[in-house]
């Protein structure tokens, strides 16, 4: 029997799941909603139920182990702890509650940093030692590898680099505190942006005619491409302020890669053009042209299980 594993990613609205071989190949997935489960151990017997269908479909297969991607989730222990984004109040042991329905090998860590094992296993960052993933999404998350090793840090929790301070006393962010570096250096930040800059500047632009809720980084970048004035600047001034955190980010642990993954890099060069130039431009003498910034070498539709599979493959081989 071949060995296969099992990614898992759990998301605030959807939870995707997939066996993946040693290759990194999807064998097969499925998806569900998280919020169908306001109850942890129901959610725990909807997951396993789903892994177990899709066993029973690769005969051939038998399951290794379980690698979980999850919002706050603490390596250490297992643990999915205090997230606002889930309706499961407190520390949720989740490892332990899978392990009761599924005896194997269960590791849990955050989204971010899933990502990046995922891009060390199976993605750009094959080859590399020293690199770090930006998840730029409704926030930052970030992964960091130092030595081949991610960074969990003492408390299980390294690597919350979307909040870092990059603006004292800037704008507020959902963690309580001011000027982090998510509140603009993501999707979000982004949106937040153009609508400042929209009560600052006169020019025309469609941007004016979009309601706030429907405004999308997507949206921004598109007509950024279009050089649309409020567009351009709100993307420079996201590139300025990412390539400064990228500067403290590299101050700090010199990796040889950033990957930016999520969607507002999905902006692409109208993103990475800017971000390279200004982190050349502010960037301490002894790092200069050091490091490559890189899109993610693992596509955005199966991203979340590889890496979340990653993870286990790379404990299981330990
Ligand atoms: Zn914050």
């Amino acid at each position: 029997m071949k060995k296969v594993v099992a990614g898992v990613d759990i998301g605030g609205t959807n939870t995707v799941y997939g066996l993946v071989d040693e290759k990194g190949k999807v064998l097969s997935q499925g998806t569900f909603k998280t919020t169908d489960y306001p109850k942890v151990e129901n959610f725990v017997i909807a997951l396993t139920d789903a892994i177990r269908k899709l066993l029973a479909a690769n005969k051939e297969y038998r399951l290794a182990g379980i690698g979980i991607g999850a919002p706050d989730a603490n390596y250490h222990r297992g643990t999915i702890e205090h997230a606002p984004n889930l309706a499961w109040k407190g520390i949720v042991p989740l490892a332990d509650l899978i392990k009761k329905k599924i005896n194997v090998p269960v590791v849990v860590t955050n989204d971010a940093n899933a990502a990046a094992m995922g891009e060390m296993i199976f993605g750009g960052a094959k080859k590399m030692k020293d690199f770090i993933v930006l998840t730029l999404g409704t926030g930052l998350g970030s992964g960091i590898v130092i030595d081949g090793k991610m960074v969990y840090g003492h408390t299980g929790f390294a690597g919350e680099l979307g909040h870092m301070t990059v603006v004292p006393g800037g704008r507020e962010c959902g963690c309580g505190r001011k000027g982090c570096f998510e509140t603009y250096a993501s999707a979000t930040g982004l949106v937040r942006t153009v609508q400042n800059l929209l009560s600052e500047m006169r020019d025309e632009t469609p941007l004016r005619d979009i309601p706030p809720s429907k405004l999308t980084s997507k949206k921004i970048a598109e007509l950024a491409a279009k050089k649309d004035p409020v567009a351009v600047r709100a993307m420079n001034e996201t590139a300025e302020i990412l390539g400064f955190g990228i500067i403290n980010s590299i101050v700090f642990s010199s990796p040889e890669a950033i990957f930016l993954f999520g969607g507002l890099a999905q902006a692409g060069e109208m993103l990475f053009k800017p971000v390279r130039a200004y982190l050349e431009k502010n960037n301490y003498v002894l790092m200069k042209n050091t490091v490559k910034i890189l899109p993610s070498g693992i596509s955005e539709s199966n991203g979340a299980v590889l890496g979340s599979a990653a993870l286990i493959w790379n404990d299981l081989k330990k």
